[in-house]
């Protein structure tokens, strides 16, 4: 059996385990201390974003985005629905009803049109506005950002960017991360870059950041003994996490080039093949390509479908992944409203995510790519 190619598995550069000695040394072995002021800076200056919280996962922030926005029972959110779950689940935590909306050709996220028609739809159907919306850039590729906003400021509804897969990514020569009303970022051990578990949440608004701390950190009131005036969350990330993550953050704009390298030699090496179409990137926007994402039409393939590559993949002991089942598919799911045009689901039907990490050899892509060309 040849060795395992993985999906996208952690790579460290070389500076991590040494923070991490560090917070040993000093015993900072706590969710705060100077790795965590050092990693939130980072990110701030990185993303160009003033502030940043340090915290346990993407999900924790999305939920705290939530939480700050006022979201609870009885609201609805919009939220794209082609996504991970943690996107959306954290609308349900809230005890609010997530409404999804469909993705555009391209690049694979929030369609704007369909957005304003969800907008003007829910106002008719339950009299109010959704009391905010959900963007993704899906595998990094950035959303069309001024138009989602746009609809967003039209409606004076709150826009939060998940940014969880773009760290990297820029918009319009801004990065990903700093385009939202509240931003989040992910640091999970598949992400672009990880601290094994993390996340972050930015925003313009100083206020806003520290009362997320507050709240992540059980909304202690100020007071010698433990006195609590709102329900707290125990979401913020541990100084040794944030030693990976200061390493990582030094190593990053290597890991875009790495991912937009495997991205280019899969675009050169199986472009030719009938039915195979990658997901595009837009005029003005710059893509870290987290995942490299191809389409297999079964129509112009020959009957193969992406099925049968990740298939003959796994045969070699080569992970490649179905893209995001859209959530308006999701079981868990089925009660929620759906604005659509079957473009998600059909890009769910024929995409298939690529061994993308940013440390995969020549001799990894090359077995990828022989193999995927042997079915053809
Ligand atoms: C990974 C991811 C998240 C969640 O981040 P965690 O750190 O795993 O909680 C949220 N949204 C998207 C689009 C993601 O890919």
């Amino acid at each position: 059996m040849n060795p395992k190619i993985w999906l996208s598995s952690p790579h460290m550069g070389t500076l991590e385990q040494q923070y991490v000695e560090e917070a040993f040394a000093t015993n900072w072995i706590a969710p705060l201390g100077p790795h965590v002021d050092g990693f939130e800076q980072d990110l701030a200056s990185y993303t160009g974003m003033p502030h940043a919280a340090a915290l346990s996962s993407g999900t924790s922030a999305l939920h705290l985005a939530l939480i700050l926005l006022g979201v609870e029972r009885g609201d609805e959110v919009l939220c794209q629905s082609m996504t991970f779950s943690a996107s959306a689940n954290p609308i349900v935590y809230q005890g609010a009803t997530p409404v999804f909306v469909d993705s555009e050709a391209e690049t694979w996220n929030l369609n704007p049109e369909l957005l304003e028609e969800a907008i003007r739809d829910r106002l008719a159907k339950v009299g109010r506005v959704p009391a905010a919306v959900i963007g993704v850039h899906l595998y990094g590729m950035p959303a069309q950002w001024e138009r989602i906003r746009k609809v967003c400021q039209r409606h004076g509804i709150p826009l939060i960017e998940d940014a969880a897969e773009a760290l990297g990514s820029t918009y319009r020569g801004q990065a990903c991360g700093s385009l939202g009303d509240l931003n989040i970022l992910s640091f999970n051990g598949n992400k672009i870059i990880t601290t094994s578990g993390g996340g972050a949440l930015l925003s313009s608004s100083a206020e806003w950041i520290q009362k997320a701390r507050f709240l992540a950190t059980q909304a202690r009131d100020s007071a010698p003994h433990y006195q609590h005036s709102s329900i707290g969350y125990n979401y913020r990330m541990s100084n040794v996490l944030a030693g990976i993550g200061r390493g990582q953050m030094q190593v990053l704009n290597d890991r875009v080039q790495a991912r937009r390298r495997n991205f280019e030699y899969y675009q050169a090496n199986l472009g030719d093949l009938p039915g195979i179409a990658w997901q595009p990137e837009a005029e003005g926007s710059f893509s870290n390509r987290w995942l490299t994402c191809l389409t297999l039409d079964p129509t112009v393939s020959g009957g193969l479908t992406r099925e049968d590559l990740r298939m003959e993949l796994e045969k070699d002991n080569i992970e490649s992944r179905p893209l995001w089942k859209p959530m308006h598919l999701q079981p868990v799911f089925v009660d929620a409203p759906f604005y659509g045009d079957g473009t998600s689901q059909k890009l769910f039907e024929q995409g298939l995510c690529l061994p993308s990490g940013s440390n995969l050899t020549q001799e990894d892509l090359d077995r990828v790519i022989q193999r995927i060309r042997s079915l053809f």
